[in-house]
């Protein structure tokens, strides 16, 4: 017994399970599989950005314009009233998403939804809401994995901010295209009217709080934001832990009115799937 105890300590010590994103041998027992350094790393979205869908601006002269808007939001684009996200979709951020998308590590969803309530309590005027509701899987999608990653991040920033989480008001109606990469207009397509409230429950004059993981085009934000309207939602905010940095084409725009987007890319880091 002794023996055992003695040697589980010992293969703890020589096998310690080193950050999954830095390699480095883990000193900290927070239940996280990344070390402190790179949970400091990550690479925080701050001003300048779009002061309604949260993208970031890369010249300091478009921020300075009254509204402080960008193209899209300027020409009242998404169905979402506010977005914002805590970090740059890197290397870095995209390894801490995979844990939490394919080994359920719950610790880190806490931890994404604490940086979350930061940003909600920076301007809690601009983030009143009244429920908190995670973009949903495909209920096939979610019954072979089990669970919802977006729900990790949920769970927690509900308990944290007080408020009701809603896990059986938003449907995903129609499941994602099998192929693994999408370009933009593609994924645009897909998610269009892929997002219903269940049984039509009506939510009249509700201020929803939308919780997901990566926020690639905003396509999945405008889906969900445009059945809870339908739903009598009066205000959908956004909040995903990560952004991808968008591209210097315009986004989809060209896919919203029918267009094919020839110069876009692929979609390396498709929005919740
Ligand atoms: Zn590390
Ligand atoms: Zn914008």
């Amino acid at each position: 017994m002794i023996l055992k105890s003695t040697l589980d300590g010992l293969a703890s010590v020589l096998f310690a399970a080193p950050c999954r994103i830095c390699d480095q041998a883990l000193t900290n027992a927070s239940r996280i599989p990344i070390c402190e350094t790179c949970l400091a790393g990550f690479r925080r979205i701050a001003d300048p950005m779009c002061h309604c869908c949260g993208r970031p601006f890369v010249s300091a002269v478009a921020a300075e314009s009254v509204q402080a808007l960008c193209r899209l939001c300027r020409l009242d684009f998404y169905a979402f009233d506010r977005a914002r996200s805590f970090a740059i979709y890197d290397d870095a951020l995209s390894e801490a998403v995979v844990l939490l998308k394919y080994e359920q590590v719950t610790r880190l969803g806490v931890w994404f939804a604490d940086r979350l309530a930061e940003i909600v309590r920076q301007a809690p005027d601009e983030w009143q809401a009244d429920i908190v509701v995670p973009v949903p899987l495909h209920m096939e999608r979610q019954r072979e994995r089990g669970y919802n990653q977006a729900e990790l991040i949920a769970r927690p920033l509900a308990k944290r901010l007080n408020l009701r989480l809603e896990t059986a008001l938003l449907v995903r109606t129609k499941p994602r295209p099998a192929q693994l990469v999408l370009s933009r207009t593609e994924h645009w397509k897909s998610v269009r009217g892929a997002y219903a409230t269940w049984e039509g429950r009506k939510v009249d004059n509700v201020r929803v709080l939308l919780v997901d993981d990566v926020l690639t085009t905003g396509a999945t934000l405008d889906a969900c934001a445009r059945a809870l309207k339908k739903a009598g939602a009066s205000v959908i905010l956004g909040l995903t832990v990560g952004r991808v940095r968008s591209w210097t084409n315009p986004p989809a725009a060209a896919g919203r009115r029918g267009k094919t987007n020839t110069q876009g890319k692929p979609d390396e880091h498709p929005e919740h799937q």
